[in-house]
């Protein structure tokens, strides 16, 4: 047994017992065999319990509510208007894509064979998923799948499982089918891997960080599995000239510190065009100065503690580097005391000074941390903002449409926001350019990447000498 603990106090939320690579063998054996039924299910069969997963996620919702709070220590207020709406919502959107396939017309395009498309479902999709949001990347991994036929086998990151194990149940009571949806709980390294590499898994899914998303792809390379990466992230945050400030600074604040900073699409790095540069760290400085650091069932509290101690230390760690290599830290940048003593708490900081090269300015911190850097030109606002190996999810601060117009085209990113930060909806897709990975979540993208594009050519002529067999023996027949 495991203990799930609860990082706004240390308390155990539950035990858990992690599989073994054994247990990941019979798991996928079952989806293998659930596959065939599933993915011959009509799309209204599908819609409908998909439909019914929401329903029964709707009937406990308060439930998934307190539960993704214990074991995150996301604030109560976090969980309940965002993450547990977001998930149901999510579902309901793909019970409508199930029934939605599209694609090119069926047609004679070469004169003598009509030519079909399809798209079939994979197979068998093998799925891991990261701890700062585990429900909602719970379903944004099932959901594409299953709605497109395919049947899932699931692995939560191993200290945040039980939203997703409360998913899989409730599959059950929508009347999903044994085998379509299952989560089996352990280590990365064992079970994470054993699953990747498992010769019964057509697909793997991975949401989690590039250094772990390229080992993931390294192990599916080997039987030529389709592979789908939701990676890291360092967003930029650019702020022009014309900005409305008090937009800006808003949006900077809620931006980066969204689920305490733990989100791959964070604003990390807030680039302001100089003549706004001391007055946007100023607002900002106050503002996150105001913020209510505290426990996450209290209404009042607006940040939650860290994912773990563990994550304390490496967000510590992080700014005492950024610190020592001469950055400024304007507020925040420390450990909490008294109270806030019992769980893995940061204050939420502002850097400014951190050359465009040094590793805060570079590397994802994943913590309630916003570097602040000046910029002259449009043209260097925009290259500083390039300036990562990341590309998933940017914005740009601006009153005036021409630049608004630029800086969607040119910043390389799977998300453009044009003054505001974060937003996401069903409907559109959520996912990376350049080492932020490749595959998108949510939206009819997401749905298509879990089928595969069949042709069928039916010959309409009847005769045995087709034209096109000169080519190979001439007029013999
Ligand atoms: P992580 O990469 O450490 O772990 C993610 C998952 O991979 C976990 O379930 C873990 O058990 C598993 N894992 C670890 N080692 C493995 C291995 N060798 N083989 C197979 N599986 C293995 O990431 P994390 O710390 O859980 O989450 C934070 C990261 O996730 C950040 O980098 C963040 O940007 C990223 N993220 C990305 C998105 C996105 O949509 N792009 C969304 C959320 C989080």
């Amino acid at each position: 047994m495991t203990e799930i603990l609860n990082p706004a106090n240390g308390v155990v939320v539950a035990d858990v017992d992690y599989a073994t690579a054994a247990g990941v063998d019979s798991v996928v054996r079952r989806a293998r065999e659930a596959f065939p039924e599933w993915s011959r299910a009509t799309p209204g069969e599908r819609s409908a319990r998909i439909a019914a997963l929401a329903a029964a996620m709707e009937s406990r919702a308060d439930e998934y509510v307190r539960t993704e709070t214990a074991q995150t220590g996301k604030p109560l207020r976090l969980s309940r208007e965002f993450d547990v709406p977001g998930s149901i919502d999510n579902a309901l959107f793909f019970s409508g894509a199930a029934r939605n396939l599209e694609g090119k017309a069926s047609a004679e395009w070469d004169g003598t064979h009509t030519s079909l498309i399809r798209r079939e479902p994979i197979g068998v999709v093998g799925s891991i998923a990261p701890w700062n949001y585990p429900l909602q990347m719970a379903m944004w991994k099932i959901l594409p799948a299953i709605s497109a036929g395919n049947t899932i086998v699931l692995k939560p990151a191993e200290i945040t499982p039980l939203t997703a194990l409360m998913v899989a149940e409730d599959a059950r009571t929508a009347g999903i089918p044994d085998g379509v949806v299952s989560v089996i709980v352990g280590t990365g390294p064992e079970v994470g891997e054993a699953l990747v590499s498992h010769p019964g898994v057509d697909m793997v899914s991975f949401t989690g960080s590039t250094p772990v998303g390229k080992r993931v792809m390294e192990l599916a390379t080997r039987d030529v599995k389709r592979v789908h990466l939701e990676l890291g992230g360092k967003a930029p945050f650019v702020v022009f000239d014309d900005a409305n400030l008090d937009a800006a600074v808003q949006g900077a604040a809620a931006g980066a510190l969204i689920n305490t900073g733990q989100d791959c699409t964070a604003a990390t790095r807030a680039y302001v065009q100089r003549p706004l540069y001391e007055a946007f760290v100023e607002q900002v400085a106050d503002l996150f100065g105001r913020i209510v650091v505290g426990d996450p069932l209290v209404d009042s509290t607006d940040l939650g503690p860290l994912i773990s101690r563990r994550q304390q230390e490496r967000v510590a760690a992080f700014v005492e580097r950024a610190r020592d290599a001469g950055a400024k830290v304007r507020v925040g940048g420390s450990i909490p005391g008294g109270d806030l003593a019992c769980g893995a708490y940061y204050t939420p900081t502002v850097i400014t000074d951190a050359g465009q090269d040094s590793e805060i300015v570079r590397s994802e911190v994943f913590g309630p941390v916003l570097v602040v850097l000046p910029f002259d030109s449009d043209d260097q606002g925009l290259e500083l903002a390039n300036d990562t190996v990341y590309g998933l999810a940017a914005s740009a601060w601006t009153t005036d449409v021409f630049r608004a117009l630029r800086a969607q085209r040119e910043i390389r990113a799977g998300c453009v926001w044009i003054n505001d930060h974060i937003p996401i909806a069903s409907e559109m897709p959520h996912g990376g350019f350049k080492q932020s990975g490749f595959g998108k979540d949510m939206s009819t993208y997401s749905f298509e990447e879990y089928t595969q594009v069949k042709h069928v050519s039916l010959d309409i002529t009847g005769v045995a000498a087709k034209p096109w067999h000169r080519t190979i023996f001439g007029e013999k027949s």
